[in-house]
């Protein structure tokens, strides 16, 4: 606590520090100013007096200067000195005549400006140091002020904790930049807890899909316990149930990972150039040799050269093809297509099954999200599909679009760059 206050003062220190340096170099810079201004407006105006003196007196040889009288004699302006054995005899206030070598020289003594030269300057320096002190006092002051926000971004991160994610960090007084970064880690907060409560729905829906499975494995077991042994049928139809299940438990685990692969961004794709209207006719002869009494046809395959990972962007196809034959009557219809539009290949995969509610439609993508229709019905299943096709779609830099009708069928389409 106490190295952390030592911190913010520090750094209010060195704001303050920082100000009164910058005080300083104003202040050396005025007095350079001033000092060049009063060099050269004196020499302007001596040179003036001294001329309108010598037209005045015309008929004899001067030499114009303009010098200061100082105790030593004579020093001209630009340096040059005037010998001591030379007297000056004033004539007029500051102007002064000289006698030398014959020659008469028009003097005028700066004394007096140059005393009230120096006497500005240093008043000047004086107001500037006390200026100095008392801004040096207020920029700590200020500065502290203006970095509170800074404390309270540090107490609230040092608030914060999984339990706490909802906490935001107080903007009052919080001015500008310090504002914009307030508003910005709030920002920052709100995506994380969303993903947070994400990952924690998550896990509790894979917890839950995944106890219905374990459960009924148990009750068989138990079965078979007690009844199996001498119950040729009871110990067959334990072991179908079990088997199914585990299948689809092991089917869950798969989807799981590759979601949880996906998403710590560990999942690695195999890119190359391939033909996708030939993967596309691949899928569907191996989905004709499962689909029972599903019609399986293809309207349209061309030949379309994509990059991407050709067994991921297989398995999203299979997704859909698996979907359509489960949702889709024994007799209905199911057409793949491959065409390519413009700069994007379209695979389609269109069924005359059970169509999707418009409202359904927006959802159906979410995880481990059913259509009450297939979540009360026969059909097995995680709601886990669409959103790992969605998942590999979209890391190809292409999209899905789909159109249902209930009870007309649906059209599932995949678009990928070409
Ligand atoms: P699952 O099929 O395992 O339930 P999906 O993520 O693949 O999970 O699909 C989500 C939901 O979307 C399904 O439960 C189903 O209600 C609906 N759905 C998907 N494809 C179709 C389709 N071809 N016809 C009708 N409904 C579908």
């Amino acid at each position: 606590m106490a190295q952390e206050e030592t911190r913010k003062r520090s750094l209010s220190e060195r704001i303050a520090g920082q100000y009164s340096l910058y005080l300083l170099r104003t202040m050396a810079l005025m007095l350079l100013v001033f000092t060049l201004v009063y060099w050269l407006t004196a020499v302007i105006y001596a040179n003036r007096v001294c001329s309108a003196t010598l037209e005045r007196l015309s008929d004899s040889q001067w030499q114009a200067g303009c010098y200061m009288i100082g105790d030593t004699g004579l020093t001209r302006i630009d340096g040059e000195e005037i010998e001591p054995s030379v007297m000056p005899q004033r004539a007029d206030g500051a102007l002064v005549l000289i006698r030398q070598r014959g020659l008469l020289t028009v003097v005028l003594g700066m004394g007096n400006y140059a005393v009230m030269y120096v006497a500005l300057i240093l008043t000047l320096t004086a107001v500037e140091l006390v200026r100095l002190r008392i801004m040096r006092r207020r920029a700590g002051q200020i500065s502290r002020k203006a970095l509170q926000p800074i404390s309270e971004i540090v107490t609230a991160a040092k608030r914060m904790s999984a339990s706490r994610l909802s906490e935001r960090i107080a903007a009052d007084g919080a001015r500008d930049e310090l504002r914009e970064l307030i508003d910005v880690l709030n920002e920052m907060l709100t995506r994380i807890e969303l993903a947070y409560n994400n990952q924690k729905q998550f896990v509790s829906d894979a917890s839950h899909e995944l106890r219905t499975p374990i459960a009924v494995i148990q009750g068989y077991a138990d079965m078979l316990d007690r009844w199996g042994k001498a119950d040729p049928e009871v110990r067959d139809e334990a072991i179908a149930a079990i088997r199914a299940e585990s299948r689809g438990m092991k089917e869950l685990v798969e989807q799981l990972l590759f979601i949880a692969r996906h998403e710590n961004a560990n999942h690695r794709y195999e890119m190359e150039y391939f033909d996708l209207g030939e993967m596309a006719a691949e899928t569907l002869r191996e989905t004709q040799m499962i689909a029972g009494d599903h019609h399986v046809e293809t309207k349209s395959m061309e030949s379309v050269l994509v990059h991407g990972d050709r067994s991921a962007l297989k398995q999203a196809l299979r997704i859909f093809l698996d979907n359509a034959l489960k949702y889709t009557a024994a007799d209905g219809t199911i057409a793949l297509s491959c065409v390519r539009e413009g700069s994007w290949a379209r695979l389609t995969v269109a069924d005359n099954g059970v169509g999707i509610a418009k409202e359904d439609l927006r959802r159906v993508f979410d995880r481990f999200y059913r259509t009450p229709d297939a979540r009360g019905g026969e059909v097995d299943g995680h709601g886990l599909g669409l959103s790992i096709a969605r998942m590999i779609v979209q890391a190809h830099g292409g999209r899905i679009e789909v159109q249902s009708r209930p009870g007309a069928g649906s059209r599932f389409h995949i678009l990928l760059p070409v």
